[in-house]
């Protein structure tokens, strides 16, 4: 090891440390703070932001990089080389920005959240016009200081996923759309949807307090450490966290209790991602993960391929039932299964299945591809949502409330992060094709009540190498083939044609 790795693994490990007090106090503001502590608590954030940003723009780290890139890095171990390369990434982040730049950008987040969230409940589009264009003239400006300002789409997906570019995902999408619109228009035409409608709509009054003992079970068994993590209630559900403190929200529904409990689920596949990062790296290279969609794969993998099997619910259901006698005393096994599994176009994102969910991203991905190459202009975005949303979800949208207006993500700048979303699903899908090739009798496992194997090979592969490679190439690594929709829109044949009896 070079003399000058441990003093920079020290440096960047000690602004890393500062950013995870930084994301415990967020954790705390969605989970407990008073609601009258807002300002004290937007205080102490920039109080600590500013000490963050000193940490991370330490000249002494960009001298300890000169001297461990000079010569190209040669002599550096591969550890080395990703624990330079990510350093390097948070540097020039941290340095390239003008600090008059990251004030205004700071101050137009907060203001963006504001705007829209009145915006969306009044239904009021042109009022939130103007801060979206401004959010993208600032992201413009923010690549352009990064070197990129040629390619700020480019620049945007690779923030989230590192090496990811427009016409990647472009590619990857397209294949996708065009298998995925028959499949749904299958789906839906088939006489056992309103079927799982109605099983859905016979879960009813289940109490919080069972719902909570369950999903902990559930999560605890597939290998969630609550020695070193927790689970509490916010408005909206999120994992924050890493290492040994890794924080899970929920929140709960009596007459909905397969949305927190698969979203517990969804939320503890990434809880394991941070469990299984390599301790003694954390915060470096090796000790991160590798990116949003990577992560993404690992919710959906345990949320999707594993809990909505039947092998799954084969070990699961008596428990299950146990705790609610009464509110499932008239439920089948086949309704629950098809409850668990059922699939209805949405306007709205965040309430889709599994299968068409994929579309609402391939919308905003198309949308936000024609706002960064000048093609849509952002007056025109209420327009072209509604058009989408008839081509792709084959519904027709009577507000914007329900259309354009439904996400948070651009009024902060969150620009090229939904593709992410997709990915995941793909990435999890060609995972577990993977690890069904290495293990034919994986589901036979879960059936036995046992996740070990699947959760072993995650993090073998997956969880203990960082952001050693970017998703492309840690796909590629694992399972041996390109990323590709293929797999995806196979797993959601297999499993949704046999259940509505597609030919
Ligand atoms: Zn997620």
């Amino acid at each position: 090891m070079n003399v000058a790795t441990p003093e920079l693994i020290a440096l960047v490990r000690r602004a890393d440390t500062l950013a995870t007090v930084s994301g415990l106090l967020g954790w705390d503001e969605q989970v407990n703070l008073p609601p009258g502590a807002a300002d004290q608590r937007g205080a102490q954030q920039a109080a600590l932001a500013a000490v963050i940003h000193a940490a991370s723009s330490d000249p002494r780290i960009g001298a300890l990089l000169a001297t461990l890139e000079a010569k190209g890095g040669a002599g550096l171990t591969d550890d080395e080389r990703t624990i330079v390369r990510q350093a390097r990434r948070d540097y020039d982040k941290a340095t390239k920005l003008p600090a008059d730049f990251v004030e205004e950008k700071a101050t137009q987040d907060s203001r963006g959240y504001h705007a829209w969230a009145r915006a969306r409940a009044e239904n009021d589009f042109p009022s939130y016009a103007p801060v979206l264009e401004k959010n993208l003239e600032l992201v413009r400006r923010e690549a352009a200081y990064l070197g990129k300002g040629d390619a700020p789409y480019d620049y945007m997906l690779d923030l989230h996923d590192p090496g990811l570019t427009a016409s990647a995902v472009d590619r990857l999408f397209g294949e996708l759309k065009q298998e995925l619109l028959p499949l749904v228009r299958a789906i839906t035409a088939s006489p056992v949807a309103s079927r799982a409608r109605a099983a859905g709509d016979k879960l009813r009054g289940f109490p919080v307090e069972g719902q909570g003992a369950f999903l902990r079970e559930v999560t605890g068994k597939i290998g969630f450490d609550y020695n070193r993590g927790r689970i509490d209630v916010s408005l909206h559900p999120f994992c924050s966290g890493t290492g040994s403190d890794v924080r899970m929200t929920t929140r709960y529904k009596e007459d909905q209790p397969l949305d927190a409990l698969f979203g517990s689920i969804h939320e503890t596949g990434h809880g394991l991602y941070e469990q299984g990062l390599p301790a003694s790296y954390l915060g470096t290279g090796l000790g991160i993960n590798a990116g949003m969609a990577v992560h993404e794969s690992q919710s959906r993998l345990w949320e999707n391929q594993v809990a909505r099997s039947r092998a799954f619910w084969q070990h699961f259901e008596p428990r299950w039932r146990a705790l609610f006698p009464g509110q499932t005393a008239g439920l089948g096994s086949d309704e629950l299964y098809l409850a668990i599994n059922a699939v209805e176009p949405t306007l709205i994102r965040v309430d889709a299945d599994e299968v068409t969910y994929n579309l609402h991203i391939i919308l905003r991905f198309e949308i936000e591809k024609q706002l960064f190459a000048g093609e849509l202009a952002v007056r025109d975005l209420p327009a072209a949502w509604r058009a989408a949303t008839r081509e792709l979800i084959g519904l027709d949208l009577t507000s914007d409330r329900e259309g354009v207006l439904q996400d948070v993500h651009w009024s902060g700048g969150a620009f090229g992060y939904f593709p992410s979303y997709c990915l995941g699903n793909m990435i999890a899908a060609q995972l577990w094709f993977r690890a069904l090739a290495l293990r034919p009798a994986l589901e036979e496992d879960f059936a036995r009540g046992d996740f070990s194997w699947l959760l072993a090979w995650l993090r073998e592969n997956i969880h203990t190498q960082g952001c050693r490679y970017s998703a492309l190439e840690l796909v590629r690594r694992v399972t041996g083939e390109e990323l590709s929709p293929r797999p995806l829109v196979r797993y959601l044949r297999e499993r949704y044609g046999s259940l509505y009896g597609l030919g």
